[in-house]
């Protein structure tokens, strides 16, 4: 059986079959990622009305590829009083939002508190608002800085209201690339298994993949890899985010953005590898909404969200940052042949539009 056959046939590919799928003809394997995508998905593609809020862009770490936290290329440091992160909830959600996804810098000079307390406060008035909060990087930084075992960190979170993780931190996990772009930062195996410890206590998370810098076609298949490990044990994971690197206000030096060809069979490959990840999100932030739609033909059933507003790759480059209007979003994905399905933030299906 050759390996589009045992794809076809939906059996598991190993390493070298996945970095082969590169040297396969970009509309060949646009088809096979289709195939599986279709077997999932049918022509459903699933986005949530959200709002991302960054409280804080003052950070203890320094990774060379951020042009979010406040440093001489963001010489604008800005911490949110929880007062400012309510106006913003209470607004968002009284115009339908259902999710709030926050994430912030690792802000050393706040107190655990400030980080913990916002999302009791959100619980405590909007009960049905999903709230999406602390990738594992940060939970990493709070321990150390607090003191605390991820454990102690984890359950905290629960008993706030923080209902699922964001994949954020994981970046590439191949050490040595690590080292080079987010030295200090969660490791590998940590990022991994304060995920593990999530799932163990029954909730889900996302994981990304900031790929497009200095990692290798290897590299990012090893990454896929470990992730599918993972949710062999787990099965918590809900969607694989491969974030694509935006070049500006950073220390990495990347002259060269990656082509759309390579993100295409990259998103392509991990919609293949990763056959026990129910979704695959073409985040429109990073990759711009034009080929986010074109990703839908290479795997993608996921188009994040509205949005509204982000923080992070905005600083970097990215151009679309301010969100897109609803009507505009779901006629962008109804024009490209497929269903726009609103969705709550763990995948249950709140309308098809
Ligand atoms: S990526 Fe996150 S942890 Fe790293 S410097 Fe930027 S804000 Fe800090």
């Amino acid at each position: 059986m050759n390996i589009k056959e045992k794809i076809l046939d939906g059996q598991r590919i190993n390493f070298d079959e996945a970095l082969s799928l590169y040297d396969m003809d970009f509309f060949e394997l646009g088809e096979l990622a289709d195939s599986v995508r279709q077997k999932m998905h049918g022509k459903k593609t699933y986005f949530n009305i959200n709002r991302h809020i960054n409280p804080t862009n003052v950070c203890a770490d320094i990774c060379k590829f951020c042009a979010y936290s406040a440093n001489r290329k963001n010489p604008n440091p800005y911490t949110m009083k929880h007062e400012e992160i309510m106006d913003i909830v209470k607004d968002v959600e009284s115009r339908g939002a259902k999710e709030v996804h926050i994430v912030s810098a690792h802000n050393p000079d706040t107190g655990l508190e400030w980080y913990l307390e916002i999302f009791k406060k959100i619980k405590n008035q909007y009960p049905n608002l999903h709230v999406k909060a602390l990738t594992a990087a940060e939970v990493d930084f709070l321990a150390r800085h607090y003191d605390k075992t991820y454990d102690e960190i984890i359950d905290l979170m629960v008993e706030n209201g923080v209902d699922s993780m964001p994949g954020g931190g994981a970046e590439i996990f191949d050490e040595k690339v690590r080292d080079y772009i987010c030295k200090g930062k969660v490791t590998s195996e940590q990022w991994l298994d304060i995920h593990q410890k999530w799932h163990e206590r029954g909730k889900k998370s996302n994981v990304t993949m900031l790929f497009g810098h200095v990692e290798s076609r290897e590299n990012r298949i090893d990454h896929m890899m470990r992730i599918r490990d993972l949710q062999d044990k787990t099965g918590g994971f809900n969607a694989f985010i491969p974030l694509v690197y935006q070049t500006e206000n950073n220390y990495l030096n990347v002259k060269e953005a990656i082509t759309a060809n390579e993100i295409l069979k990259t998103m392509a490959i991990s919609r293949i590898v990763l056959d026990n990840l129910p979704n695959l999100k073409a985040y429109w932030v990073t990759s711009t909404v034009n080929l986010a739609l074109v990703a839908q033909e290479f795997g993608a059933n996921d188009l994040d969200g509205t949005i509204e507003k982000e923080s992070i790759n905005s600083a970097a480059g990215a151009a679309s940052a301010n969100g897109v209007n609803l009507e505009e979003f779901v006629g962008l994905i109804k024009n490209s042949g497929f269903t726009p399905v609103e969705r709550d933030s763990v995948y249950n299906e709140i309308k098809v539009w």
